[in-house]
C-alpha cells in the first residue's frame, strides 16, 4: 500500500476525501461566480473553491466601475466605440476577437446583473449612471459610488447560492489531474486544518486573479500569488503576454504600512487633477501624439468636458494608465515629486467637501483611517503600485479553453481581452462577459466527454511536494525567499526595463528556484500561514520568471511594457505574443508566437478616426 508522510505519520492516499462534480471552479471573484452560474444553471455540479472566506476577492475591491456601452449618459457609446477604445488602450495588441465579444456582450452583462438584484447609481431619469474613466470616450462605467465591485459580488453571490453552487471556503487549489492529455480533477488543501481534499470532475475553471505579490508594492492582496498561472503552466498550458503587467499610476505612498493602496481612478474621473511639487498640472506636458486629438490642452477646455460639454476633449489626468504612471515617474525622477516619492492628486480643490464624500465614500474613508489626511482639504500623495496583469493563460476566445482539454480560464487569469494595457473598469466587464464564455465553454466540453480516470500516482505526488516543506528538517524561511523575490521583481522587473536589469532579474529568479528546492516551514499543518506561504512560492516564481523572460524577449515599449533600451512601440513586434510553456526537461520555453490576423471588419472599425466612427453610428442609427 503507498503510503506518504505528514507530519512524521504515514498515510494513505485512500484516506484523504474525494469529492465529484462536473466541474471544478477555481476562484470565487466575479470571473469564478459568474461562470460557476453559468455551469450550474445548465444543469452540471458545479464546485466553487476559493482561497479566502466566500466574497472576499479583488472584484470587491474594485471601486471606479464596470465598463459597458449602455449609453445612458451619453447617447453617442456604441459597441464599436467601446472596442475601439479598448484596443488602442491595449495598443493593438489585443486578441481582435476577445475585444469584439467583450465590448458586443458588456451590455448585456450589466442589464443581466441588474436583473439579478444589483442596484447601481441612477442618472435623473432613473437609468444605471455612468461615469468617465481613463481611456473612455464617453461615460461608460456603471457605478454604485466607489463600491461598484461589493455589489456586484453580492449580486452574483445571491444567484449562485441560490442556485445550488457548492462552496468551499478557505481551500486552496494546489494543483490539477489528468487522465492522458484531459484535466480529470484537482487537489486542494483546508487552509485552517491543512488536510487535502481531491476533486473528481471533467473539468476545471481557473479564475485566481492575478499575481501582484511578486512586487513588493502592490495594490494586490494575499491571495494573489499566481496560482492560476502556475497550475496551468504545470498542467502544460501556456500562458502569453507575461510581460504586461498594469502599474496603475495612483497608489498611496505614505505611510509605508500602506504603500501601494490603490487610489481609485474615479478620483481624476469626478475631476482630480495630478500636481507636481511645483504646483504644475504636469500631464499637460505628457499628452502622447495618438492621444493628442481627443485631450485637452488647456485648464478651460478640460473644465468644459467635466462640465458636460460633449465638444471639448478629456483633461489629460484621464489618458491610459501607463501613461500617466510614466509621467509621475517623471516628474519624480526630475527632483519634482512630492516629499515620499510620488505626485499630487487634488480633488479638494475641485469639488465640495459635500461632493468628494457622496461620489468617493471609500477614499475619504481609506485616507481619514490609514494616512489620517482629509482628502476634502488636502491634496493626497500618490505613486505607481503594480496592479494588474494583462497577461495570463492563452485562451480561446470563444470558449475560453487552453490548450489542455477540460482546463479553462477567465477574468484576470486569462490573456487576450487587454492587449498591452487595460483600460479602467474593463476588467469587470471582462470577468462578467468572459466568466460566462467560460461556462458555456465549459458545459459543452463536458457533454462530449467521458468520465476520466483518477491518477493516484499524481496525487500522491502532489501531496508529498506540499507536505516535504513541513516534514524537511532544516531548510530556507518561505519568508525571507519572498522578500528576495518582491525586491527583485521591484528593483529589475518594475515599471521602466533594460535588457541588463532583466538578465539580472531572470538569473536572481533562477537562484531563488535553488532556494525554493530546500523551503521549510515550521509548526503544524494547522492553521500555518508560513506554510502557505512556501507553497505559493512555486506559483509565484513561475510568474516571476515568465514575467522576466517574457519581457526581456519584447525589444520595444508598448503599453505597460517600458524599455528604455527599446524606446517606442515597433511596428515588427505587433505581429506577435510572447507565449510561454513548460518544456520537457522541466525549464520554461519563452517564444514570439505570430498573432492570427484580424478580421477586416473588426481593423476597419479600430482604425477609424472617432469622428468618422460617431458618424457611421449616428448613419447606423438613422439620426443625422
Ligand atoms: P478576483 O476577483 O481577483 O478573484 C480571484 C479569486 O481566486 C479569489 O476568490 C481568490 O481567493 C481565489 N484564489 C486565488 N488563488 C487560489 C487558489 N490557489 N485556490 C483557491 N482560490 C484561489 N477593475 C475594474 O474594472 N474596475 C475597477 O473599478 C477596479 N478597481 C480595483 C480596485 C482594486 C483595489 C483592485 C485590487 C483591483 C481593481 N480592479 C478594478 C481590477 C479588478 O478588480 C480585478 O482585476 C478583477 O476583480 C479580477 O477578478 P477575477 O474574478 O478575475 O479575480
Amino acid at each position: 500500500m503507498d503510503r506518504f508522510k505528514y507530519l512524521g505519520q504515514l498515510v494513505n492516499i485512500n484516506e484523504i476525501k474525494t469529492v465529484k462534480h462536473d466541474v471544478i471552479v477555481l476562484g470565487a471573484g466575479g470571473a469564478g461566480l459568474r461562470a460557476a452560474i453559468e455551469c450550474s444553471m445548465q444543469g452540471l455540479s458545479t464546485g466553487l473553491v476559493c482561497k479566502s472566506l466566500l466574497g472576499k476577492a479583488h472584484t470587491v475591491m474594485a471601486e471606479g466601475g464596470v465598463a459597458a456601452s449602455l449609453g445612458n449618459s451619453d447617447d453617442r457609446d456604441h459597441w464599436k466605440v467601446h472596442f475601439r477604445d479598448t484596443m488602442r488602450g491595449g495598443k493593438f495588441l489585443n486578441n481582435w476577437r476577445m475585444a469584439e465579444l467583450h465590448a458586443k456582450q458588456a451590455p448585456d452583462r450589466v442589464r443581466e446583473l441588474e436583473e439579478w438584484g444589483a442596484v447601481f447609481d441612477r442618472t435623473k431619469t432613473g437609468l444605471i449612471n455612468q461615469r468617465n474613466f481613463g481611456g473612455h470616450r464617453y461615460p461608460r462605467l456603471a457605478h454604485v459610488g466607489d463600491r461598484t465591485g461589493l455589489e456586484i459580488i453580492r449580486t452574483l453571490q445571491d444567484r449562485g447560492v441560490h442556485q445550488g453552487i457548492e462552496v468551499y471556503m478557505e481551500c486552496t487549489g494546489l494543483d490539477l489531474l489528468k487522465d492522458g492529455d484531459k484535466i480529470a480533477g484537482m487537489v486542494a488543501m483546508w487552509r485552517e486544518t491543512g488536510e487535502f481534499i481531491i476533486f473528481r470532475c471533467k473539468a476545471v475553471i481557473l479564475a485566481t486573479g492575478g499575481g501582484g505579490k511578486a512586487w513588493k508594492i502592490t495594490s494586490n492582496s494575499w491571495e494573489y500569488t499566481g496560482d492560476g498561472y502556475g497550475m496551468a503552466y504545470e498542467a502544460g498550458a501556456e500562458l502569453m503576454d507575461m510581460e504586461f503587467t498594469q502599474f496603475h499610476p495612483t497608489g498611496m505612498v505614505w505611510p509605508p504600512s500602506v504603500r501601494g493602496t490603490l487610489v481609485t481612478e474615479g478620483v481624476r474621473g469626478e475631476g482630480g487633477i495630478l500636481v507636481n511639487s511645483e504646483n504644475e498640472r504636469f500631464m499637460y506636458d505628457n499628452i502622447p501624439e495618438r492621444f493628442a486629438p481627443e485631450t485637452a490642452d488647456t485648464e478651460a477646455e478640460a473644465e468644459r468636458w467635466l462640465d458636460g460639454d460633449k465638444e471639448a476633449r478629456r483633461p489629460p489626468e484621464l489618458l491610459t494608465r501607463d501613461v500617466v504612471a510614466r509621467a509621475i515617474r517623471r516628474e519624480v525622477k526630475a527632483g519634482r515629486g512630492s516629499p515620499h516619492g510620488g505626485a499630487f492628486l487634488d480633488i479638494a480643490s475641485r469639488r465640495s467637501a459635500e461632493d468628494i464624500k457622496k461620489k468617493l465614500p471609500s477614499m475619504y474613508h481609506q485616507f481619514k483611517v490609514l494616512a489620517e489626511l482629509d482628502i476634502t482639504k488636502e491634496a493626497m500623495e500618490v505613486g505607481p503600485t503594480l496592479h494588474y496583469f494583462m497577461g495570463g493563460v492563452r485562451v480561446d476566445a470563444d470558449s475560453q479553453m487552453t490548450r489542455v482539454p477540460g482546463l479553462f480560464a477567465c477574468g484576470e487569469c486569462a490573456a487576450g481581452v487587454h492587449g498591452a494595457n487595460r483600460l479602467g473598469g474593463n476588467s469587470l466587464s471582462d470577468l462578467l462577459v468572459c466568466g460566462k464564455l467560460a461556462g458555456s465553454g465549459a458545459v459543452d466540453y463536458i457533454k462530449s466527454t467521458a468520465t476520466p480516470n483518477l491518477n493516484d500516482e499524481q496525487a500522491k505526488y502532489i501531496i508529498r511536494s506540499a507536505t516535504n516543506i513541513l516534514n524537511r528538517e532544516s531548510g530556507e524561511s518561505p519568508y525571507l525567499i519572498h522578500e528576495k523575490l518582491q525586491d527583485l521583481m521591484q528593483s529589475n522587473v518594475g515599471i521602466v526595463r533594460t535588457d541588463e536589469l532583466l538578465s539580472e532579474g531572470i538569473d536572481g529568479v533562477m537562484d531563488l528556484w535553488k532556494s525554493f528546492q530546500s523551503v521549510k516551514a515550521d509548526g503544524a499543518s494547522q492553521f500555518n500561514p508560513g506554510w502557505h506561504q512556501a507553497i505559493a512560492l512555486r506559483n509565484l516564481l513561475i510568474t516571476s520568471e515568465a514575467v522576466a523572460r517574457a519581457a526581456r524577449i519584447r525589444e520595444e515599449s508598448r503599453g505597460a511594457h517600458t524599455r528604455v533600451d527599446f524606446e517606442g512601440e515597433r511596428d515588427e513586434w505587433l505581429q506577435y505574443n510572447v507565449v510561454l510553456s513548460k518544456n520537457d526537461d522541466g525549464t520554461m520555453n519563452a517564444e514570439k508566437v505570430h498573432r492570427e490576423a484580424p478580421g477586416k471588419e473588426l481593423e476597419r472599425i479600430a482604425n477609424l478616426s472617432i469622428e468618422e466612427l460617431e458618424a457611421e453610428v449616428r448613419q447606423e442609427r438613422g439620426v443625422e
